[in-house]
């Protein structure tokens, strides 16, 4: 008997019909020979309703308003876990729903981004032993001191893969409202197509820099502990994509598989600094220290020996790194701190870079052709990440897609 994990995400569960759906679908998956273990999200947009009532109270962050902020958003995959759980019964299978907390997955105390240290995979094995369906609710965890907390927005896909990982699953199965991980996402461009496969090291790439179909932290985790991981549609019947190790990958890799991009970010520059040793950190430690998390970074000395020193965060924290950067500029002497809000970042993803030249300066001509403005540029051995004004993000996207042949199969 083989053991699967499968995730449903907001779209899949958004009514009690969408929830009598999956019910059939792990209804069947049971009745083809396999234990199943269920992880749900918040039905349809629950989580941003939530999240909707945090913003009317109109309240400065703090770690204790964070914690406040988990206590309300892990109530949403509470509702669904207990409606699945009854509708299997209803079609005569036996199922028990469990909180986070319930099956002691362990986290650090770092509210709304929480990581996993634990999994206690008794309560969950006996369950399976007495014939039992496990519907576990995702996203949430608890602490040490046994107080509630979540993952970060997308984080029942994580909670999907560390089941999948500690109960050693046969596959961990994601389904979504799309038929699996495209070259790009399928609601920008209409060419976007589906991949059979894709190796771990990409969508790794492609989570973190915005490709929301899978939480950057359960690709993670499928690749520390090889869990074999697969996304697919919750209301088509096909294979979806397998994402794995390079070695079980079969196709020749392409140049370039997929595109991601993001809107969520921001940029801030300190102009007229200093060239001296030290005032990166000057500038970046009263940053960090705040919990703000800073993404590409670029430095350019002038003729004159001053820098400009521009870097990206995320665009909920533009206003407070903001006001940071407005008193650290006056410590160090800068002339001015100027930002833009309205910027998206864009990257083309694919092992097949390593071993060819030539992909950068054929993404900047695209670019260009298109008449966009590229205002950072940041690189790896996998991946091109550009920033420019959010207005081009869609014009971008499809010309890479086409300019790169990714709407052919390769
Ligand atoms: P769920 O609620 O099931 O977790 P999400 O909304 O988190 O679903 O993720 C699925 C969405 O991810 C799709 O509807 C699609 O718009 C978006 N997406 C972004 N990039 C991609 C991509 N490369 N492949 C597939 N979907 C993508
Ligand atoms: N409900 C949470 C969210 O919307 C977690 C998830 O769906 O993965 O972010
Ligand atoms: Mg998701």
């Amino acid at each position: 008997m083989s053991l699967l994990v499968q995730k449903f995400g907001g779209t899949s569960v958004a009514t009690i019909d969408h929830i009598t759906n999956v019910a059939r679908r792990i209804k069947k998956s049971r009745a083809d020979g396999n234990d199943v273990v269920v992880v749900v999200s918040a039905m349809g947009k629950e989580t941003d309703r939530l999240v909707g009532l945090i913003e009317e109270v109109d309240v400065r962050t703090s770690p204790d308003i964070r914690r406040e902020t988990d206590v309300l958003l892990s109530t949403g995959e509470q509702v669904t876990i207990s409606l699945l759980s009854m509708t299997l019964m209803k079609l005569d299978v036996p199922a028990r729903s469990f909180t986070g907390g319930q099956v002691r997955i362990l986290t650090d105390g770092q509210h709304t981004r929480a990581r996993i240290e634990s999994i206690d995979t008794d309560r969950m094995r006996a369950t399976l032993a007495e014939g039992k369906v496990v519907v576990v609710a995702g996203f949430q965890g608890v602490d040490a001191e046994g107080d509630i907390t979540t993952f970060g927005r997308g984080g029942s896909d994580t909670t999907a893969v560390a089941l999948a990982a500690v109960l050693e699953a046969d596959e961990c199965q994601i389904y979504t409202d799309v038929e699996g991980v495209f070259t790009t996402d399928p609601r920008v461009v209409e060419e976007a197509r589906c991949l059979d496969e894709i190796t771990f090291e990409e969508m790794l790439e492609l989570a973190s820099l915005g490709s929301r179909v899978l939480h950057t932290r359960a690709v993670e985790f499928a690749s520390k502990y090889q869990v074999p991981l697969r996304v697919l549609s919750s209301f088509g019947e096909s294979d979806g994509t397998l994402i794995a190790g390079e070695d079980r990958i079969s196709m020749e890799q392409p140049l370039i598989s997929g595109i991601a991009f993001t809107a969520d970010e921001a940029k801030l520059t300190v102009r007229g600094v200093r060239d001296v040793p030290g005032i990166a950190s000057k500038i970046l430690v009263p940053i960090s220290e705040a919990a703000i998390e800073v993404d590409m970074i670029v430095q350019n000395v002038s003729a004159d020996q001053s820098t400009d020193f521009t870097f990206t965060v995320s665009r909920g924290d533009y206003e407070q790194a903001r006001s940071i950067l407005e008193g650290v500029a006056g410590d160090i002497g800068a002339a001015e701190v100027s930002g833009d809000n309205k910027i998206a970042k864009l990257s083309i993803v694919g092992v097949g870079m390593r071993s060819h030249a030539g992909v950068a300066s054929k993404m900047f001509r695209v670019l260009a052709d298109e008449s966009i403005n590229i205002q950072m540029i940041s690189t790896s051995e996998i991946k091109i990440s550009v920033v420019f004004d959010e207005k081009y993000l869609e014009l971008a996207a499809r010309a890479l897609h086409t300019a790169f042949g990714l709407a052919e199969t390769q």
